[in-house]
């Protein structure tokens, strides 16, 4: 199975990758990749070590593969590879948003599905199965740009005056398509193997040129990441920025300058409903967010023991009033931790066989993701007080010959030494205050779609509103004004169970 040191080896393979004005050249060495780079290397490492349990014999392959990669079709394969994709994002104590298994789970699905890509004249559910087959027998990382760049929300693209903004087709050859225009927001592109790229967000009839999906290598001819600043290369020691130093995962605007995708790599041409099936009727959706949910359940034990390690070193951990709000964080984390269980619990195999999660917990935790996490950070920010700025500028303070004695000195708490709260407190403002933690706050909000979308349509249509109101209606109809109205079991029921409470 593919090394950590192979995966770094081929990330100088021409790429355009574009920061400050110029193209990087030596990607896996710049630094604002080199550490992520590194971290993404050591999760190959992992996985490729057959004592960390994560490899299985994949019957599409008929060979060893990435648990993470895997498709569920029982409670058990469910339930092994939540315990795969949890090793993973316990390495990087769920810090990396997306890692190789997140677009690797939608991909997945896709394949559990192959007619939903099924073409009357090209063989693109071929392609699909193949692609799969590609990312299970060499461990691909593959990154994804599937919305529309943030050019104009009031109308979809083909309302968007001019040249290609949104990325679309632009002509057609014997050996594939022509696109051009930009997809936001590649996390992770720069510095994967491959990038998928879609459109999730509603298209109309009109848009039908943007009505794509594909996969090209990141160093395409023509295809370019504008890397967003970078926050890694502000990180002055690992001591002082023991996040950022580590996990600043790129994100990148994508850019296609009329890019060729060769047949075999297009897996939707023009059609605007296979873009919306692929994500939605494969079950992509849901077990993609499964995903997702463990790796964040991940982060968030991580973050409730630094606010709880935070009281003890301030000595507040006694006060009722500190453990009412260590309480409160205890109380989302085990919340978010359980939907995530309870998904698993409550999954079933669709009609290809598929373990699907169980959507109605998958979707409502997702549904107070935007609440749960600025929750749990404030409640960290409330704990930390003003230690997290009483610290010294950084590392060369604590050995300089000036400003070590006073550091050591006021800069410590009661059995714990300056070292020890500094650590701490650095990498709690780490989690809330430096660049890194504020793009942080932002992923956790959008990474699978602005709020009004995840509650507006994940959360609310897949709650399950119907049997609740078929259950109100039998009770109402069972009295009027007339009083209680005979024959009606449901009601006699919640009668009976009242009484007996
Ligand atoms: C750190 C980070 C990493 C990301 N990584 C990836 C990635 O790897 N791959 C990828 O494809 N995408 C990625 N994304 C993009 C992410 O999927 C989008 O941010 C998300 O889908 C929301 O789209 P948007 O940002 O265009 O927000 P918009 O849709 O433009 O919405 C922004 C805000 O405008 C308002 N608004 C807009 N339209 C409406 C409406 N119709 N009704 C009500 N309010 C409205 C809301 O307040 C909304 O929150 C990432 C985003 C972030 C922040």
């Amino acid at each position: 199975m593919r090394t950590g040191a192979e995966y770094i080896s081929s990330l100088n393979d021409g790429r355009t990758v574009l920061i400050d004005g110029q193209a990087v050249r030596d990607v896996a060495g710049h630094p604002a990749f080199s550490k992520v780079v590194q971290t993404v290397g050591e999760l190959f490492d992992i996985a490729a070590d057959p004592a960390n349990g994560m490899q299985y014999h994949s019957p599409e392959i008929d060979g060893p593969a990435n648990r993470v990669f895997s498709i569920p079709r029982t409670s058990e394969d469910m339930k092994a590879r939540r315990a795969a994709v949890e090793r993973w994002a316990k390495h990087t104590h769920g810090w990396v948003g997306r890692s190789p298994d997140h677009v690797g789970t939608f991909f997945a699905a896709f394949a559990a599905h192959p007619e939903v890509f099924a073409h009357d004249e090209r063989d693109f559910a071929g392609n699909l199965t193949r692609y799969y087959e590609r990312i299970l027998r060499e461990n691909l990382y593959v990154s994804y740009a599937i919305i529309p760049p943030q050019y104009s929300r009031a109308t979809t693209a083909s309302g968007w005056e001019g040249d290609n903004i949104q990325v679309g087709v632009v002509g057609e050859t014997e050996e594939g398509l022509i696109v051009r225009g930009s997809q936001m927001l590649a996390t992770g592109g720069a510095i994967s193997d491959e990038v998928f790229v879609t459109c999730i967000k509603p298209l109309g009839p009109d848009d039908v040129d943007f009505a794509v999906s594909f996969a090209l290598p990141a160093a395409t001819e023509g295809l370019k990441f504008l890397c967003r600043r970078p926050y890694a290369t502000s990180a002055t020691s690992e001591f002082d920025y023991p996040l950022t130093s580590r996990y600043d995962e790129p994100d990148a605007l994508v850019i296609f300058d009329d890019v060729l995708v060769p047949w075999d790599r297009v897996f939707i041409d023009r059609d605007v409903e296979k873009l919306r099936r692929q994500f939605f009727d494969t079950g992509a959706h849901a077990l993609g967010n499964w995903q997702a949910q463990t790796r964040l359940t991940v982060k968030l034990q991580f973050i409730a023991a630094v606010a709880r390690k935070i009281a003890a070193v301030n000595g507040t951990d006694r006060i009722p009033g500190v453990q009412e709000r260590l309480g409160e964080l205890a109380a989302v984390v085990s919340s978010v931790e359980s939907a995530l269980l309870a998904a698993e619990y409550s999954a079933s195999p669709d009609a290809d066989g598929m373990m699907v999660p169980g959507k109605r917990a998958l979707y409502g935790i997702m549904g107070l993701q935007s609440e749960t996490y600025p929750r749990v950070i404030q409640i960290l920010r409330d704990l930390a007080g003003g230690g997290v700025l009483q610290l010294p500028s950084g590392v060369a303070d604590m050995k300089s010959e000036v400003t070590a004695a006073d550091v050591e000195k006021y800069v410590a708490s009661p059995n714990v030494s300056s070292e020890e709260r500094i650590k701490l407190f650095r990498l709690a403002w780490d989690i809330i205050g430096t660049e890194f933690a504020g793009r942080h706050q932002q992923y956790e909000l959008f990474y699978a779609g602005a709020p009004f979308v995840v509650k507006g349509v994940y959360t609310y249509r897949n709650f399950g509103f119907e049997l609740h109101v078929a259950e109100l209606d039998e009770f109402l109809a069972g009295y009027t004004v007339d009083g209680r109205t005979a024959g009606s079991p449901a009601l006699e029921a919640l009668v009976g169970a009242g009484e007996e409470a």
